[in-house]
Formats: C-alpha cells, sequence, structure tokens
C-alpha cells in the first residue's frame, strides 16, 4: 500500500544543495519535489546508540532538514563496537553532543535539535508533537511500549527496529493506517526471557543493516515513494543474508488501537515490562548483599571466619570476560532445569551473582523454593563489582 507524502516539499533548494544532492536529484522518483520534502521534513531518532548512530548518519547526509536526538546516556568505550556515531575521542562525553557534532561533520545544513534527556511519560508528547516520523531504536521494552502508546495517541508515523546477535527486525507502524505495535506484540516478554544487548550481545555491524533498512523506509514516508513496510514484519538474518518478510494484521482487540481500547492515556510502563519477575523480586528481599559486602565476606572467608560458596550464573563466554574471584560458573538455565540443584552442597550458604542482578534474582528464587533458605545474591552484578571493587577487569 502506497501512502501520500508525509511532509509538503521546501520551497527551494540552494545552489549548494543542489550540488550536495544531485545524486538523489537525478533519481526520477526522487527528483526535486523529494529532496525538498526532505528538507522539510523533522524526524526525531530516539537514541544515538547501535540502531540510532547509523540511522542519524544517514538521514543527515540525504538531507532532512530537521533532526532530533532523544538521548541522556554517555559515550562508553564498549559502545564502538557498532555505534559509529561516536569515535574513540567522544569516550565520557555526552552521546547527544557527540552525535550532533558527526551530524554536522556529515551534513552542515542539518539542523539539529537535542532532547537530553529520559523519555518519559512527562515528556514524551511534547516531543513528538514537533516532529513529522519517529525513528525508534531503542533497546528496551519499557521504552517501546511508550513510544508505541504515545505515536498511537498523537496519530504519527514511527519505524521500528530491533537488534539480537545476528538478528533483526523492522516495521512501520501507523494505527491511522495499519497496525501498531502492540497488534504485533500484545504483551512484553516475561521478564527475564528476553535478553538486551548488554547481556546477549550483538555483532555490530547488523546495526548498520537494520539502521540503513529504518532510513530507507523514513525517506519512503516522507516522500511517498514506494511502498512502505506498514503491516509487514521484516526480519533479518545476517548468518543466511537473508530477509524474511511476515504479514501483520491490525488486531481488532488491540489494547491501544483496536474498537474498544482500554489504554486511553500512558500507563506505567516499568512495571508494565517489569525487570524482575514477582518470585524473584520476593526472593532479592532481604537476601541481596552489596558488592562492598561481599569483598568483605571474601576477606572473611580467606580468613576463615565465613563459609559460603559464590555461584556465577551467567554463560561461559561471560565468565572468561571478567569474574569475581572464587567464583564458580553455573548458568541460569541449569538452575531451570534442576540440574544445578543436585549439585550445590547443602551446609554451605550460596550467594549467587550475575552480570547485573535480574538473572541471579531469578535463581536466588529457584534456590529459596528448593530449601536453601539462607541463600543471597549480589546486587548489581559483576558490574557493580567491576565498577566499585576492580575497576582493572574489563566491563561489557
Ligand atoms: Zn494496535
Amino acid at each position: 500500500m502506497s501512502l501520500p507524502p508525509l511532509v509538503e516539499p521546501a520551497d527551494e533548494l540552494t545552489i549548494d544543495e543542489v550540488r550536495r544532492y544531485s545524486r538523489h536529484l537525478i533519481i526520477p522518483e526522487v527528483g526535486m519535489a523529494g529532496q525538498k520534502r526532505l528538507k522539510n521534513s523533522k524526524v526525531l531518532v530516539i537514541g544515538a546508540g547501535g540502531l540510532g548512530s547509523p540511522a542519524l548518519l544517514y538521514l543527515a547526509a540525504a538531507g532532512v532538514g530537521t533532526l532530533g536526538i532523544v538521548e541522556f546516556d554517555t559515550v562508553d568505550e564498549s559502545n564502538l563496537q557498532r555505534q559509529i556515531i561516536h569515535g574513540q575521542s567522544d569516550v565520557g562525553k555526552s552521546k547527544a553532543q557527540s552525535a550532533k557534532e558527526s551530524i554536522l561533520e556529515a551534513n552542515p545544513y542539518t539542523n539539529v535539535v537535542l532532547h537530553e534527556e529520559r523519555l518519559d511519560n512527562d515528556n514524551v508528547f511534547q516531543i513528538f508533537e514537533q516532529y513529522d516520523l519517529i525513528v525508534d531504536g531503542t533497546d528496551n521494552f519499557a521504552t517501546r511500549y511508550l513510544v508505541n502508546d504515545a505515536a498511537v495517541l498523537l496519530g504519527k508515523p514511527y519505524v521500528w527496529g530491533s537488534i539480537f546477535r545476528f538478528d533483526g527486525q523492522i516495521s512501520v507502524f501507523w494505527a491511522e493506517h495499519g497496525p501498531c505495535y502492540r497488534c504485533l506484540y500484545p504483551e512484553p516478554p516475561p521478564p527475564g526471557m528476553v535478553p538486551s544487548c548488554a547481556e546477549g550481545g550483538v555483532l555490530g555491524v547488523l546495526c548498520a543493516s537494520v539502521g540503513a533498512a529504518q532510513v530507507t523506509e523514513a525517506i519512503k514516508l516522507l516522500t511517498g515513494i514506494g511502498d512502505p513496510s506498514l503491516g509487514r514484519l521484516n526480519i533479518y538474518e545476517a548468518l543466511d543474508l537473508n530477509w524474511r518478510t511476515l504479514k501483520v494484521r491490525k488486531d481488532p482487540n488491540c489494547a491501544i488501537c483496536g474498537e474498544n481500547p482500554t489504554v486511553t492515556e500512558l500507563i506505567d510502563y516499568e512495571s508494565f515490562c517489569g525487570a524482575l519477575t514477582e518470585e524473584a523480586a520476593d526472593a532479592a528481599v532481604g537476601s541481596t548483599i552489596s558488592v562492598k559486602q561481599l569483598s568483605e565476606w571474601i576477606k572473611l572467608k580467606d580468613n576463615g571466619e565465613k563459609d559460603f560458596v559464590l555461584i556465577d550464573v551467567r554463560e561461559p563466554n561471560e565468565y572468561e570476560i571478567n569474574r569475581i574471584p572464587g567464583s564458580v560458573l553455573i548458568p541460569k538455565a541449569d538452575f531451570q532445569t534442576g540440574v544445578a540443584l543436585e549439585k550445590l552442597p547443602q551446609d554451605k550458604q550460596l550467594v549467587f551473582h550475575c552480570k547485573s542482578g535480574v538473572r541471579s534474582a531469578e535463581v536466588l528464587a529457584i534456590a529459596k523454593g528448593a530449601g536453601f533458605g539462607d541463600a543471597v545474591h549480589v546486587g548489581g552484578g559483576v558490574v557493580a563489582w567491576v565498577d566499585q571493587i576492580d575497576p582493572s577487569q574489563p566491563a561489557y
């Protein structure tokens, strides 16, 4: 289904702009009118990270007149493997500022607007209202549902993308003309089921494939060229170099865009997507120690004044990157299948940790259920350990 262009053409292009965009102008479908529409376009990109990096650079290079960036984070060394809008000298700097500098280097005619804040219920409408189109490159479910619901309530189209390891997904959501994200995913996955890129990893170059496809969809919508991917979920599998397309239908029972919507205003997205299962949250109450406490416990153990087993429930490849001294590796899955429970010493206190404290809280719930009443887990996991106790180890 083709759609009318989202944006009216700007009055004119300057001579410099004609020179710059000449390879667009000679494509008959784009031409002067299409390029003037891009010049008049206002696009908001959420996140200047993996997907936002290529998306922002190509949107700027293509001549999109105004680019908004929602980003509150700073550049970390572990970003540079994929977030190509930032460089070595940007480490520690605001991602929004760093992105702006790269954009202006790619195209000085771009008007860059920075929103250096976390997108939330209080600011989302006021930010979204300023733009014709939204490109969502966020990596967490709470923000994805917030973006969707705000876009539906404002009647805005958006281009969604997601990445994990070797696979990517992209689609266009616009409730006025087709399905929304909730039509495709009515509920977030159970907490702990879908690891984030920070936990599961991502092939850096995958961001370029998926981010570039998002920009292509954005340009199609802005200029009215081609057939935007509304009602289609595109799945990219890098290891097979394969794009698959699935049909997505508008769900008449969709909670927000269906016939009898139950979501008519923004909701509490953090609790909707709950970082911890109820069982894990319950188990962690009163049974969570800090990395500082753990460090004290390890000293006491070395002096023979305390006895416990420290169990790392991450995956073996994570254990190779960094570890807390004296920990033994038993991945979370072994607790879920029950294999691990047979190996545990019955006479020692168990201390679990993972990367950030989510998986270890889930394992804690399983262990307590199996009778290990005095088991505890380490809040903040190995991330907090490296940050506060042993900065000589690499973080990831
Ligand atoms: Zn819907």
